[in-house]
């Protein structure tokens, strides 16, 4: 088998999940003659087997939350069909910054799609559903033409053989809401209705579409298990700078030169991220600060420059690494404007169930659009500073939690930019 990483020289960038080999688009041959298949051969095999690699290999859900996948495999694995077992393979990719999912599904759906098959082999599960944001519409056409392919192979009678019922596999567009995002809202909207979060428990592993064991994995998360499955948990360790693990796709946005979705090593320093792969910034400016994760997270400045970006270095900062979006804003950029403009789409996307968020964010929203229009006063100030102790923890999701971490973490380091703008 060809090699799966490449090292490209310009950019020196580590590329599994977006090999050129892996880009073959909705077209099954080209797949095959990639090593397409292998993966499944070894899930049909060995599903255990498949599930104790994904374990080894330390792989954490990639959606934002940086939870061990395994974890939430295992949680599934365990619990008998009521009388189904679902996958949901989550491609709501809606956060501002964020398109990484995106490309996977345009570029590499039979990836996506075999990794979702070892998946359900690996936890029994019988119904798989691809939720795709409506708005990606490539995506759905290539998601939509592979499983057409794959329902005309000999593929789904092999792996209901093995699964010993039939194994559906289903694409299903999304709500077109950022909420539906949300694992539980997720799950609502397969229901057939709106993506309300639900409380929990009962946790999707144990009560989920429709009272059955559900597994929900990002996208990103399922197309790492077919390379997890064939090269093993030791290969795919050893691609991440320890204590990250494999690769990452970084969605690098705002002022840099190359904007783009770059694959590196899991725990690649912002410095590199930026100055090396995105070729610095626009006109040579220097650099104010990053919004990490898409802008529900907390802002890096230049001092965090050579923090490794992975999960568990920017907790230990108190930061997110999220869904590995990175905003870039250079000086001469207002962060009243940019934070303004982010809490207006927190506002916008709240889904109205829980009054502090649905008020909250709306307040906030109302008030940072005072202050940056120079309407501002100091009083104003005040109840954000308020806002932003009172908050947290209030609603049923984490969207009030990522609308207030984004408001706090911009006063912990750019305060005086919002008393300026009161003048
Ligand atoms: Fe909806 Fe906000 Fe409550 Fe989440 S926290 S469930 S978005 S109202």
């Amino acid at each position: 088998m060809e090699p799966l990483i490449v090292e490209t020289p310009q950019v020196g960038a580590s590329q599994v999940l977006l090999h050129p080999d892996r880009r073959v688009g909705a077209d099954m041959d080209r797949w095959r003659n990639s090593g397409g298949g292998a993966a499944l051969a070894r899930a049909i095999q060995e599903p255990v087997g498949v599930r104790e690699e994904v374990k080894l290999a330390e792989l954490r859900g990639l959606g934002g939350s940086g939870f061990p996948a395994w974890r939430k495999w295992e949680a599934v694995a365990a619990e008998a069909p009521k009388p189904d077992k679902y996958l949901v393979v989550n491609g709501n990719e809606d956060e501002p910054g964020t398109f990484k999912d995106r490309l996977l599904l345009e570029e590499t759906p039979f990836q996506v799609i075999e990794g979702a098959v070892a998946t359900a082999l690996a936890i029994g599960a019988n119904r798989v559903v691809f939720y795709v944001n409506p708005d990606l519409t490539r995506s759905l056409a290539a998601m939509k033409a592979a499983l057409k392919q794959w329902h005309a192979s000999e593929f789904p009678v092999q792996t209901s053989a093995a699964l010993g019922m039939p194994l559906e596999l289903k694409l299903l567009p999304g709500s077109g809401h950022y909420i539906g995002g949300e694992e539980t809202a997720s799950m609502e909207w397969v229901e057939g209705r709106f993506p309300f979060p639900r409380g929990k428990p009962p946790y999707p592993a144990q009560s989920g579409v429709h009272g059955c064991p559900t597994l929900i994995n990002n996208v990103e998360t399922i197309a790492n298990v077919p390379h997890i499955a064939v090269r093993g948990a030791a290969w795919f360790r050893a691609l991440g700078k320890a204590p990250g693990t494999g690769t990452k796709l970084y969605s690098l946005s705002g002022d840099v030169l190359y904007p783009g979705v770059f694959e590196l090593p899991m725990g690649t320093p912002l410095r590199e991220l930026i100055f090396t792969h995105g070729g610095g910034l626009l006109s040579g400016k220097p650099l104010k600060a990053v919004f990490t994760g898409g802008p529900s997270s907390t802002l890096l400045t230049p001092v965090d420059l050579d923090v490794a970006m992975d999960f568990d270095s920017l907790r230990a900062r108190g930061a997110n690494l999220g869904t590995g979006a990175m905003i870039v804003i250079s000086e001469g950029t207002g962060i009243v404007k940019r934070v303004a403009e982010y809490e207006r789409f927190f506002a916008h996307s709240s889904c109205g169930q829980c009054n502090s968020c649905k008020v909250g964010t709306a307040t906030m929203s109302r008030l940072l659009d005072r202050i940056d229009t120079g309407r501002g006063t100091p009083s104003d100030l005040n109840t954000l500073e308020n806002l932003c102790t009172m908050l947290p923890g209030s609603g049923r999701c984490h969207l009030i939690n990522g609308a207030v971490a984004l408001l706090d973490s911009a006063f912990h380091h750019f305060h005086d930019e919002f008393k300026q703008a009161l003048r």
